[in-house]
């Protein structure tokens, strides 16, 4: 299946702005339902707070601590849906632990209450339950960890948020929505029940029509709003910053639940592949949403919260590989810390211009957020709500490449059956097809062809030239940025962003995207520039910056 350059469609029943997670499964949605779908994205797919996130699927335990009761029913519900049912292939189940420190913990009783529901819940969905130990047992299991009297447990899961959202993008096209990213809204108006938009992408310009407009741009929905030429909802941004650690070796397989040393915000210490994503800040955000980046302060709490919380890890602030952040729009709801405000979303429809505008949710509770929107824009174009069977399709079938656990597990030994002996390096084959499923065999084809292209990049990781080579293919790929940030996470996964192998990875790929020489260099100064902005508040934070610097790979 290729993203390729469509025919942009002169009139569509719903246009949806934004390629996050949440425009991402409206228009999958509103594609299975049969409704003619566009989407628009202005820079690049999931380039917002959708590959910023803490990578969780999670009902949202400390909202009980809030009294958000019903978000955290939904968020089990579609978590499990997703690790059950639809995206099984880049879901895993997670298990956290959440230690006490008495005094340290003032709502904790309040915390064990809602531990039990949420147990509960877990044990109705799935079966894994939370759990207590106590100070012998942990010290047994998490040697690192400072001594603590009492922990609990229990279960979420974990995922590759940018790769979610693009499965749920490819699903979309299957389904018969047309998508396009880099394309940007240069007119709009609304005159006899239809939105007129002028598009522009590079130098093409299309006039599309559409009998429903829906506002799905997240954190930009005020400014897009203003674009449309209709009063803004009122909002408030929180950001949320990351580090991103090298992962101790006698770090295991669980996320900790710790307390940040600046004001006993619950943070949490998640195993990534060879990292450790440490977070989140949340403070109120008023800045360039294009230009949001930790600062020293944020990545001084969470790097301080970790070695009090682990002083036996032997990390060091030379571990901190990357730092990122994003953020959230949030619907005021008078006073309150950011951390106690609901992560609930909300749907504005204004019939009379046919405008659907949808806020907050989060990644986990996408596909549910995408069926509320266009049950809304049936009741709008005047269509019955789905039947029964369609229904269930909508909240069950598998996104994108739509393989079973089991159908994954044969692909798998059918392939190395045929291309083993042409690759190299740990699971490069089970990588290609938990990823893409069939069309792994297309990546395998090229290395059978040419053997060299299935060699791992980075040492202990499985992304190989052939695998980057058929991204640019298939997923609409602009820049450099887009492959090694959101179509796979090596930006985060490799030390020094993996620049090194950068100018093989660009002399590969250039032929594919048409770059010649001098967009070559920009494109690779542009990923080195990003990483810049990203470390710099490490280096304001007199880090010893032991790794060498990307510019000077650059040069
Ligand atoms: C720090 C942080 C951590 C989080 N961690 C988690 C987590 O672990 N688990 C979880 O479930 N949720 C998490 N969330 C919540 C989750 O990330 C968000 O709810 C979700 O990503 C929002 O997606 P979105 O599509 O609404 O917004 P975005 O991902 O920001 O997408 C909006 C898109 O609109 C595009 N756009 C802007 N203007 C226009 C325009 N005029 N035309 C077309 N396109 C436009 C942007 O380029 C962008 O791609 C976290 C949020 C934050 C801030």
């Amino acid at each position: 299946m290729v993203l390729s350059q469509e025919t942009m469609p002169g009139k569509v029943d719903c246009l949806v702005l934004g390629g996050g997670i949440t425009g991402v499964g409206i228009a999958r949605d509103a594609a299975m339902r049969g409704l003619a779908v566009l989407l628009v994205e202005s820079d690049d797919f999931a380039s917002g707070t959708s590959h910023l996130t803490s990578k969780v699927i999670h009902g949202g335990l400390r909202y009980l601590e809030h009294g958000h009761i019903r978000p955290v029913i939904e968020g089990i519900i579609e978590r499990d849906r997703l690790l059950n049912q639809m995206a099984p292939n880049l879901i895993r189940p997670l298990k956290f632990v959440m230690p006490f420190e008495g005094h340290r913990f003032p709502k904790w009783l309040l915390t064990l209450c809602g531990l039990q529901l949420y147990g509960l819940l877990e044990w109705y969905h799935r079966g894994r339950t939370s759990g207590a130990m106590l100070g012998v047992r942990l010290q047994q299991d998490y040697p690192t960890m400072r001594p603590h009297p009492f922990a609990v447990s229990f279960w979420d899961a974990q995922t590759n948020d940018a790769r979610l959202v693009m499965a749920a993008l490819r699903t979309a096209q299957i389904e018969g929505a047309t998508i396009c990213n880099y394309t940007s809204i240069s007119e709009a108006r609304f005159e006899n029940e239809l939105w007129t938009l002028r598009l522009k992408r590079h130098q093409r310009e299309w006039v599309v029509r559409t009998r429903v407009l829906i506002n799905a741009t997240g954190p930009w929905s005020p400014l897009t709003a203003r674009l449309l030429g209709v009063e803004p909802m009122e909002l408030t941004w929180v950001k949320g910053s990351h580090i991103v650690l090298r992962r101790p070796r006698a770090f295991g397989d669980d996320a900790l639940i710790m307390r940040s040393v600046r004001d006993l915000r619950p943070l949490w210490a998640i195993p990534w592949h060879n990292r450790l994503i440490v977070g989140s800040t949340e403070s109120r955000y008023t800045g360039d949403l294009r230009d949001i980046r930790a600062t020293t302060t944020e990545i001084d709490d969470l790097f301080e919260s970790f070695v009090r919380t682990f002083p036996g890890a032997g990390i060091t602030r030379s571990d901190i590989r990357c730092a990122y952040a994003g953020v959230r729009p949030i619907i005021p709801q008078g006073r309150g810390s950011e951390n106690s405000l609901s992560r609930e979303h909300r749907i504005e429809v204004d019939s009379s211009r046919r405008l659907a505008t949808i806020l907050g949710g989060k990644l986990t509770t996408f596909r549910r957020m995408a069926e509320q929107t266009i049950d809304k824009v049936d009741r709008l174009l005047g269509r019955r709500p789905p039947r029964s069977a369609l229904r269930g399709r909508l909240r069950r079938a598998l996104l994108w490449p739509g393989l079973s656990a089991m159908e994954i597990r044969r692909l798998r030994a059918n392939l190395t059956r045929v291309f083993g002996g042409s690759v190299r390096g740990a699971d490069v084959i089970g990588h290609l097809v938990r990823h893409y499923g069939w069309d792994a065999s297309l990546v395998l084809d090229e290395v059978a062809r040419q053997p060299g292209l299935g060699d791992p990049l980075f040492e202990g990781m499985p992304y190989c030239l052939a695998e980057l080579r058929y991204l640019c293919r298939t997923e609409k790929v602009n820049h450099l940025i887009d492959l090694v940030k959101r179509r796979t996470p090596i930006y985060f996964l490799v030390d020094n962003v993996g620049f090194e192998s950068m100018p093989l990875v660009v002399k590969q790929v250039a032929p594919i995207l048409g770059w010649n020489e001098e967009r070559q260099a920009d494109e690779l100064s542009a990923v080195a520039a990003e990483f810049r902005a990203d470390m710099q508040a490490c280096a304001d934070s007199d880090l010893p910056m032991s790794r060498q610097q990307p510019e000077t790979v650059c040069a």
